[in-house]
């Protein structure tokens, strides 16, 4: 079984079981060449790889966004603890 073929909670948590010096909550900024930025989230690009073609979908324009990512994938209600 591969990364990506892992429930998302059971993959997170050995993620950060496994290497718990790496913030993977928080989020990256990330830029590419062609003028795309945006937020990525880790836990997504440890578990699928990013490759520049792949920007778009995987970068989130605002950190409201990416909140709204971790609450709904992760299952991180980032949105009330920053109040
Ligand atoms: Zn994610």
């Amino acid at each position: 079984m591969s990364a990506n073929q892992l429930p998302v909670a059971f993959f997170d948590a050995e993620m950060e079981r496994r290497f718990p010096y790496i913030p993977w909550r928080d989020p990256i900024h990330i830029s590419v060449t062609n003028g795309i930025d945006g937020w990525g989230c880790r836990l997504c690009i440890a578990r699928n790889g990013f490759k520049a073609q792949d920007a778009k979908r995987l970068l989130f324009p605002t950190l409201l966004d990416f909140q709204i990512h971790q609450k709904n994938l992760h299952a991180v209600n980032l949105l009330a603890a920053s109040g």
